[in-house]
């Protein structure tokens, strides 16, 4: 076997946009047969057009039916990257019963989702890779984003968790953990911090940018280079792992 060199099925969950686009993108330049889903059609359409060979499913990962629905269309699959996610900012005591539920659903029970439909035909094939786009807030707390971090430490708990269940097969699970990266959902958040605090969004911007290290955002293609490496043949051995990919952010 050797996964690094035989073009593979993947999927990745929310690669219509930012992060998922990268690892979308960066899978099918090494010759994987890539489909992408997610909930809005005009960016996956987008985003195929960018994806050498690649592929779409319209699909809310949150919804079980749905998540069949689109798995049972691809066909059996050797590599999952869970990377659909949302995050919203607020103090804990502002925080609605609703905003816990939908974070919870999206990033953790989509992973769920889509781990169960994806699993049968990897236990089957005594292969498999299973990425997990967690976050340094996998790793640590941040304030006023509580629901978030609470999923992505579940992300990180459900990764090592089947990590163990899986260690006999050739399937493995680990978590990447990227700080703070230049896409979509960071616009957003530097967006509602400039909003809330007053700053402009250039200094929303560098006060995210301090937080790491080397005192810059994350580029996506840097998320897909460590996830490329994950489904690789040499990565075998890599299995229940949180890698951060956060310029020294944790350690
Ligand atoms: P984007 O908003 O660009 O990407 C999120 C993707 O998730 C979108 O393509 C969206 O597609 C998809 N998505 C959201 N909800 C659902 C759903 N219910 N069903 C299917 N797809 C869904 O943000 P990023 O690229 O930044 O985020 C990607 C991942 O990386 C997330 O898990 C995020 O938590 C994580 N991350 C991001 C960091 C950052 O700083 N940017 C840092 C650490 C982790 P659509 O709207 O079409 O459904």
């Amino acid at each position: 076997m050797n996964m690094a060199k035989q073009p593979q099925q993947a999927v990745v969950t929310g690669g219509g946009s930012g992060i998922g686009l990268a690892i979308a993108q960066r899978l099918a330049s090494e010759g994987h047969a890539v489909t992408v889903l997610g909930r809005d059609i005009d960016k996956l359409r987008q985003a195929v057009s960018d994806i050498q060979g690649g592929k779409m499913e319209v699909c809310d990962v949150t919804d079980k039916a749905s998540v069949k629905i689109a798995f049972g269309q691809i066909g059996p699959v050797s590599i999952l990257v869970n990377n659909a996610g949302i995050v919203s900012t607020a103090p804990f005591h502002k925080t609605a019963p609703e905003t816990w539920q939908q974070t919870m659903d999206v990033n953790v029970m989509g992973a769920v989702h889509c781990m169960q439909e994806a699993l049968p035909a990897m236990k089957e094939a005594n292969r498999g890779r299973i990425v997990n786009i967690a976050s340094t807030a996998a790793l640590k707390g941040y304030a006023y984003v509580s629901a978030y971090v609470a999923s992505k430490h579940a992300v990180l708990g459900l990764t090592r968790s089947l990590a163990l269940e899986l260690a006999k097969t050739g399937i493995t699970v680990n978590a990447v953990c990227p700080g703070y990266t230049r896409t979509g959902i960071m616009e957003q958040s530097i967006k509602t911090v400039a909003g809330k605090t007053g700053r402009s969004a250039g200094e929303a911007e560098a006060e995210f940018a301090r937080a790491n290290p080397q005192g810059r955002l994350i580029e996506p293609d840097e998320v897909a280079a460590a996830v490329s490496w994950l489904v690789s043949d040499e990565a075998a051995s890599i299995t229940g792992q949180a890698i951060a990919v956060a310029g020294g952010e944790v350690m």
